[in-house]
């Protein structure tokens, strides 16, 4: 009996993609091997941390890094680091900094469910801008001089997500901020693929940058990674880390955390409860290593024979097939099956539920049913788990 069967739990097929939702990616046995070798050995986490640091920034091109638990946790320590940076009078009383510097500007379109992990360090957010274009109202977007606008005396920074289609230029943006002297947090979950997105990010001298750890990385799904100014890595570490310890005694490890520079030790601090394994610390870094050198590029090809099955299973059906291929050699490409709803007497998300209830139980990206469109993303599937994704879908498409 596997551990799901003892727990009752059943296994489903993912075709969504790395969603937290569904547990993410799988992890490759080399991140597999990694995790249980930590395992049996003890460190110093802090240690461990500072190794991770100097790993993040040889693959990434950072300054310096953190493994933190997800994208998330790292825009709430991003967001801390910011807003006490090494005042240790105010790492204590975070998340209360209503007496502090501790609002961050956003652009209104980029708002989501993800800018509660900013708030919760205590930050505030003023939003600007306005989305004309999806408005149907105008043809512009959010401007980099809207930012500078709304600076002022309770300003912390900047929040900015980024994505292909981002507008305006984070560069603009970070420009802006730098000549205030506010720095500019950045979440880009899910930017990599491609891998130059490392360098083109932080190359616009973003202070801060976030990335998931469990997405396309493959990392343990509750990891992220946290890269940028060295002394800002180094607040975000002290907020994280567990800080019971001696000032005499503590020696961290100075380009991770530079003793000298900090006028006391403070005590546990917001990030808590936000702690990382040392199992999951070795998985993620072996993870970065695999993504960074291209060891998953090769699979994009097998992932799009996969679809090419999928989309082969239902050629006669009510509905129209189409693969999205990405140019990047790095990216998986998707599958959009968009169902003629008519022809079926069935909604996208009729069929979608059913899927979800067949045997096995396959779960495709729910992403654009309000279109009628069922989305098959690649990246989690095997090649049994791809042919089952073609029978199911092929009958439900005959029903
Ligand atoms: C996935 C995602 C996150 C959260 O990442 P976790 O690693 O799951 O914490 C944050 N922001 C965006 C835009 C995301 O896509």
């Amino acid at each position: 009996m596997n551990v799901y069967e003892r727990l009752g739990v059943t296994p489903i097929i993912n075709a969504s993609g790395s969603v937290t939702r569904l547990g993410g990616a799988p992890m490759p046995p080399e991140v597999l091997q990694a995790f249980t070798e930590a395992a049996t050995q003890a460190v110093s986490i802090e240690e461990l941390q500072a190794a991770a640091s100097a790993k993040i920034a040889d693959l990434t091109g950072a300054e310096s890094g953190l493994v933190t638990a997800g994208c998330a946790s790292a825009l709430t320590l991003g967001a801390a680091a910011i807003i006490a940076q090494y005042d240790l009078g105010k790492m204590e009383k975070l998340p209360h900094c209503d007496d502090f510097r501790n609002e961050f500007v956003i652009a209104r379109e980029q708002r989501s469910g993800y800018d509660h992990a900013v708030r919760a360090s205590g930050a505030r957010l003023v939003e600007v801008g306005c989305n004309e274009i999806v408005a149907n109202a105008g043809v512009r977007r959010t401007e980099p001089w809207e930012y500078e606008a709304a600076f002022g005396p309770k300003t912390a920074g900047v929040v900015f997500v980024f994505g292909r289609n981002t507008v305006p230029w984070l560069g603009d943006v970070v420009e802006r901020a730098h000549r205030h002297g506010y720095s500019v947090l950045v979440d880009a979950a899910a930017e990599v693929p491609p891998r130059s997105n490392f360098e083109v990010i932080l190359s616009t001298g973003a202070d801060l940058v976030c990335f998931s750890g469990g997405k396309a990385i493959r990392g343990p799904q509750s990891t992220g990674i946290l890269c940028g100014c060295r002394d800002l890595v180094a607040s975000a570490a002290l907020q994280m880390l567990d800080m019971d310890e001696h000032l005499s005694m503590w020696e961290p490890p100075a380009k991770f955390i530079d003793k000298e520079k900090i006028d006391g030790l403070p005590r546990h601090g917001l990030g808590r409860g936000m702690k990382v394994s040392k199992e999951e610390i070795a998985a993620l870094l072996t993870a970065l290593e695999l993504f960074s050198s291209g060891a998953y590029d090769a699979e994009v090809k097998t992932f799009r024979g996969y679809l090419e099955t999928i989309a082969d299973a239902v050629t006669n059906k009510p509905a129209r097939t189409e693969i999205l291929d990405d140019d990047d050699g790095e990216t998986p490409p998707n599958l959009e099956v968009h169902l003629d709803e008519a022809a079926l007497g069935r909604t996208a998300f009729e069929v979608c539920q059913s899927l979800r209830h067949g045997d096995p139980r396959v779960y495709v990206s729910h992403a654009r049913l309000s279109s009628g469109t069922l989305v098959v993303r690649p990246g989690c599937l095997t090649a049994d788990g791809a042919s089952h994704v073609a029978r199911r879908l092929a009958e439900e498409l005959s029903r």
